[in-house]
């Protein structure tokens, strides 16, 4: 089953490639445009991760959407954010992400970043029902 992935970005045209570079490596990929619709769906679906961009539209910032999220979720987060200042950084894990990513950022930072994340994220009771039991392999097969 592949794993999934909420995406809140009021970019369209990151929203769209994000979406894309995503799918194309095997994830199911969630799009919204602001925090109000993230944290709904949110609620909802039960993503595996959450790509949340920093600046968006309406009352909720990406700050606010990470603290909001925190009150019930651990559902990791990954920042989006075009600002590279340290403060900005430290405010988003102060708010509870996990990692960040810095626009423009590349296809092959993303995807290995939401590997890393999500790796990080697992937990054996959390795979142990969906899937058939056998070891977790310590390396990747070649
Ligand atoms: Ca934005």
């Amino acid at each position: 089953m592949s794993e999934r992935i909420l995406v809140v970005e009021d970019e369209a045209r990151v929203a769209r490639l994000v979406g894309e570079i995503l799918r194309a490596v095997g994830y199911e990929v969630m799009t919204v445009a602001n925090g109000k619709a993230a944290l709904d769906r949110l609620a909802i679906e039960r993503p595996d991760l959450i790509l949340l961009d920093l600046m968006l539209p309406g009352d909720l910032d990406g700050y606010e959407v990470c603290r909001r999220i925190r009150e019930f979720s651990e559902t990791p987060i990954i920042m989006l954010t075009a600002r590279a200042q340290e403060n900005d950084l430290l405010r988003g894990f102060e708010a509870g992400a996990d990692d960040y990513l810095t626009k423009p950022f590349s296809a092959k930072e993303l995807v290995a970043r939401v590997k890393a994340v999500l790796r990080r994220s697992q937990r054996p009771e959390e795979t142990s029902t969906a899937t058939v039991r056998r070891p977790v392999p310590l390396t990747r097969p070649a």
